[in-house]
């Protein structure tokens, strides 16, 4: 039988503010374990939580990000569970009133543009960490009361593929709105995922299974992969779908049963009497609304048409915002937007990894990037000579492209004298070469190229060269440039 898989995911973001989410202990963190609370957030009797303005318009940004219309009318609730890294026996939340509802989010799958629909976003708080020893356990409540932003998708993903693909755009309009650093290693991106098959053409969602706290794009793919593969084998065996929870470990890439569910959680929700409930006037979310970023895909969108990036360029161009600006204000001085995105991609990209600089701290500014595209442009430099400047600017020389280019000489020479005095010396020394070029094989002549670029010490211009070998030879120049662009 043929079946169909659905996929919702549930995605927490802590929010980058100041404070925690009802307290004023700091949100940052800590080594020192149970340093960073108060009684607020370790849930001493008589404490009284306060909401953290700041989380409430980061929440609201966020959501806005994703589409979501923003209700007039919020409250808190209480979601009541037992855990010991849950000192109040329950943890603040919200739930038929949240801060947000009803987003879509377009995702690129393989080139195809699709929509998924966003349930809700709702604030909510952190709980703690249990740290397991041999013999006990540890509480540590620092994270206790961090400010969080559920995102529950509608069931709409069809393959682990679609799950991944939606996941990397929320995380990337999330990261573009500024409301969290997204930071899946560190845990301020966590995902649990639900997945049911059903028969293709069935309308009833099928018994799901779930994936819990999965914090990387390659496990929630591989995680829903094996769930995906189980269910349809228990299927495939006659055996009833049950409930499960699931835990993913990407050191061993497996799923590992957690529990087996028979009944649905009763949290026993009910409004915090603590909090007031929340009215959130228009101008409020007009104004939040106005700080909203050019989103992601809108900016690929006007990459390509205002720069004719191709799909591949652009997609690269937006996948971190600074880089985007990056992109854009070298683009700006320079007027050469292809050439800009080449550099950005490959060279300043790799160099940026292999160094661990952000791009908004490199010592190769975009200024700097306009400069010595602009010296490659007028054949000033070629583009050897102008990785030798970028390599300079990066290893710590503060002089412009044009400047360094001046003091150590390397303009390049396109005169076509001392080319040919360099041919000549190299036809001296190489007799072989020149035997097997006037024996038909005009391809050995790529060998005087490097003889001369070595001895006018990379500075001679490619095309000059190509065109004094071919003329002293009697051969086609295209043979010397097809090689040249492959090295
Ligand atoms: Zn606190």
């Amino acid at each position: 039988m043929d079946y169909e898989i659905v996929i919702g995911l549930e995605v927490h973001v802590q929010l980058l503010t100041e404070t925690k989410m009802f307290c004023s202990c700091r949100n940052q963190f800590t080594h020192e374990p149970n340093s960073n609370v108060c009684p607020v957030c370790i849930g001493m009797p008589g404490t009284l939580p306060v909401i953290n303005k700041q989380a409430f318009e980061l929440g609201i940004l966020g959501a806005l990000g994703l589409g979501c219309e923003i209700p007039e009318l919020t409250k808190f609730d209480r979601k009541h569970y037992y855990y010991p890294d849950l000192p109040k026996n329950y943890q603040i939340s919200q739930y038929d009133l949240p801060v947000s509802q009803n987003g879509i989010i377009e995702v690129e799958v393989d080139g195809v543009r699709k929509k998924f629909g966003v349930t809700r976003a709702h604030l909510e708080e952190d709980a703690g960490k249990l740290m397991h020893e041999s013999s006990h356990s540890n509480v540590d409540l620092n994270r206790t009361g961090t400010p969080l932003l559920e995102i529950v998708s509608e069931p709409d993903m069809r393959s682990p593929q679609e799950a991944r693909a939606y996941l990397e755009m929320l995380k990337l309009i999330l990261q573009y709105t500024g409301i969290s650093d997204c930071n899946m290693e560190e845990g301020s991106l966590r995902c649990d995922a639900n997945v049911s098959i059903r028969p293709r053409g069935e309308t009833k969602l099928g018994t799901k299974n779930e994936i819990k706290n999965m914090n990387s794009f390659r496990g929630v793919e591989a995680a829903l992969t094996m769930v995906v593969d189980e269910l349809l084998r228990q299927t495939e065996a006659g055996e009833a779908i049950r409930q499960v929870t699931w835990g993913y470990s990407i050191d061993r890439n497996q799923i590992f049963k957690m529990r087996v569910k028979e009944d649905a959680n009763d949290y026993r929700y009910f409004p915090d009497p603590d909090l007031p409930a929340v009215h959130v006037g228009r101008d409020w979310v007009e104004a939040i609304r106005a700080r909203l970023p050019e989103l992601p895909l809108a900016k690929k969108d006007r990459f390509m048409k205002d720069y004719g990036l191709s799909d591949y360029d652009a997609g690269l161009m937006i996948q971190d915002k600074k880089m985007a600006d990056y992109f854009e204000e070298t683009t700006r001085i320079s007027n050469m937007p292809k050439e800009a995105a080449n550099w950005i991609q490959n060279d300043l990209a790799r160099e940026l990894s292999s160094r661990k600089v952000a791009v908004e701290d490199t010592a190769m500014k975009p200024e700097a990037l306009a400069e010595l595209l602009d010296l490659v442009s007028k054949k000033t430099i070629n583009v050897p000579t102008a990785r030798r400047v970028f390599m300079k600017i990066l290893d710590g020389d503060t002089a412009s492209p044009a400047a360094i280019v001046e003091k150590e000489g390397l303009a390049q020479v396109s005169d076509t004298g001392p080319i040919k005095d360099a041919l000549e010396e190299a036809i001296k020394a190489n007799p072989k070469a020149v035997a097997d070029i006037e024996g038909g094989k005009p391809a050995t002549a790529m060998f005087f190229v490097g003889q001369i670029m070595r001895t006018m010490k990379g500075k001679a211009d490619p095309e000059a060269v190509a065109g004094v070998i071919a003329e002293r030879f009697g051969i086609d120049p295209e043979i010397l440039k097809s090689n040249k662009k492959k090295k």
